[in-house]
């Protein structure tokens, strides 16, 4: 079997995190290192490794996932706008293999991304 990904061992409780947000599918909890004032990350409790996962088996999922996030996007008082970012595979920048929503705001973002 292979090994938890640190996501998968926040859902389980068994590593501590800044957890803002938690229903039966998904949680939302603070970046440990943050690239803005805002930068939360909501995951599915789902083993979903990345992007690249994804099927339509997930449609529900995600529709949830994006209800979420424009939630909590208010609840941090992110009226000016956000980014959600979602990174795959190598080339996309992704760390962990545990699909993440990344929600970040509270500063001006820029365009083209690193
Ligand atoms: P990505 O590069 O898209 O895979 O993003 C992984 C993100 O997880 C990075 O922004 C990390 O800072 C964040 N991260 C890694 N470990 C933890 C942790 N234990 N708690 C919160 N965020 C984490």
């Amino acid at each position: 079997m292979s090994e938890k990904t640190i996501f998968k061992k926040i859902i389980d409780a068994e590593i501590p995190a800044d957890i803002i947000y938690e229903d039966e599918h998904c949680l939302a909890f603070n970046d440990i290192d943050p690239q803005s004032p805002t930068h939360v990350l909501v995951i599915p409790r789902e083993e979903i490794a990345s992007v690249a996962d994804l099927s339509s088996e997930h449609q529900a999922l995600l529709g949830h996932i994006w209800s979420i996030i424009p939630k909590l996007a208010k609840r941090l008082q992110l009226d000016n706008g956000y980014r959600v970012v979602v990174n795959c595979g190598k080339d996309g920048g992704q760390a962990v293999d545990h699909l993440h929503f990344h929600l970040l705001g509270g500063r001006q973002m820029t365009w083209p991304p690193g």
